[in-house]
């Protein structure tokens, strides 16, 4: 009988994983991939929707056209889940694993801001982004704030670029002069372990009258007065906020028992959980590296490896590195890049300079993980 592999969430890591198994393993795996969704869209998506670069229909790419041999997608909810009995429980069935990879990421909190949905807008959803792409073309005078609500929050950079590229729309628009922007960040440099990314993104700022507000937090909105409030009790006022909201688990992962501090704890050379035969990678977990895309996919490769080598009896996967590559949005139309590590010491960067060059390499990388996660069809209809 093949093994039972059973893959919580198609996201970045859900997509690896199952892809990577069902190359290697064909008929030697039953492998079953839940999520509650009907596409995928990456992260960075989110910045070209609300900016008017891309419609929320054109990032969407549909779990339909994926077409790797043996993998069964169900459009699901997941309800529960007893990581004892490796058994899961949807809104249509129960699915029983002998392998079962947790990729469920972060959901959104937006109450935990007070404020926040009645006096502010979050770019961190394909909803929030889609709203917002109606409301920044009637922003035209006032203080912008980009501002962060909680620790830990998705992809760090991501912040700092919607700074570069409003001021870009603004400028694009004629209306620059009449507005300000401030960036309220909770670390002292906007990329902390790269200190040149944070250079080359301090001198962006700069030239461009961006005011970075370091080492702060936003607790709070106060809509009918129009400021924001800092964790130092400061207030700033604003005319248009765009926040990164509270991140948490998703809620069946809550309930589950499973979670340590809010994330799910996992031994950060391996992924695997303190349940037999249970794994969790990428934004669920406190493995240790940014919540990003490239190390979700990152620690797939390396559960992928593992379910691998046990099926097929190879050599064991090396441990986890937490190695990825981001690209940065540094606005007139340039892309920067950071490479960064950080399982194997003290967490190390280096930097690209923002380049045209690299707007292609980023938009290779997009379309490199649709072509090997969905086939060449999603590729060629134009899906982003
Ligand atoms: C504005 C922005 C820009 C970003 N830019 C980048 C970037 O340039 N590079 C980068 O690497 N990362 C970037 N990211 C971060 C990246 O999108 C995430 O870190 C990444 O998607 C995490 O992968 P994951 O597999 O852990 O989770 P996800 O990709 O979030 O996948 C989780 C999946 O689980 C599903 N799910 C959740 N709960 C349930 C349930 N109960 N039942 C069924 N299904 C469920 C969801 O529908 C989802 O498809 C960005 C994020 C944002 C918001």
């Amino acid at each position: 009988m093949p093994l039972r592999v059973v893959v919580l969430g198609a996201g970045f890591g859900g997509l690896e994983c199952s892809t990577l198994l069902s190359e290697a393993l064909g008929a030697q795996v039953a492998l079953t991939v839940i999520d509650r969704n009907d596409s995928f869209s990456f992260g960075f998506s989110k910045l070209d929707v609300m900016f008017g670069r891309k419609t929320p229909e054109a990032v969407r790419i549909a779990y339909r056209t994926i077409a790797n041999p043996g993998v069964q997608v169900r459009q699901e909810v997941v309800t529960a889940i007893d990581p004892v009995a490796r058994r899961v429980t949807t809104d249509q069935g129960r699915y029983d694993a002998d392998v079962l990879v947790i990729a469920l990421g972060a959901d959104y909190d937006q109450r935990a801001t007070p404020g926040l949905v009645e006096g502010g807008n979050e770019f961190y959803s394909l909803a929030g982004a889609e709203r917002l792409s109606s409301v920044l073309p009637t922003f035209s005078r006032g203080h912008a704030i980009v501002g962060i609500t909680s620790t830990p929050f998705k992809c760090p950079p991501a912040p700092s670029e919607a700074t570069l590229l409003l001021h870009d729309d603004l400028v694009r628009r004629g209306v620059r002069a009449a507005c300000e922007i401030s960036l309220v960040m909770p670390f002292g440099t906007p990329v902390p372990p790269s200190p040149v990314t944070s250079a080359a993104l301090l001198a962006a700022f700069a030239e461009r009258g961006i005011t970075f507000v370091p080492n702060r937090l936003v607790r709070a909105l106060d809509p009918a007065r129009r400021v924001a409030i800092l964790d130092d009790a400061s207030e700033l006022p604003y005319d248009l906020f765009l926040g990164v909201p509270k991140h948490c688990v998703p809620e069946v992962v809550a309930a589950s028992g499973m979670t340590v501090d809010g994330w799910i704890p996992v031994d950060p050379r391996t992924l695997a959980t303190r349940f037999p035969g249970v794994y969790a990678i990428g934004d669920v977990t406190s493995v240790g590296t940014p919540k990003a895309g490239v190390f979700a996919e990152g620690a797939a490769r390396t559960v992928a490896a593992a379910i691998i080598a046990d099926v097929q009896g190879g050599e064991r996967p090396t441990a986890y590195r937490g190695v990825g590559t981001c690209y940065v949005e540094f606005g007139a139309d340039r892309v920067g890049r950071v490479d960064v590590e950080f399982l194997a010491g003290p967490p190390t960067g280096s930097f690209t300079e923002p380049s045209a060059a690299l707007v292609a390499e980023k938009e290779a990388f997009g379309s490199s993980r649709r072509a090997r996660w969905f086939g060449e069809a999603a590729v060629t209809s134009g899906h982003a």
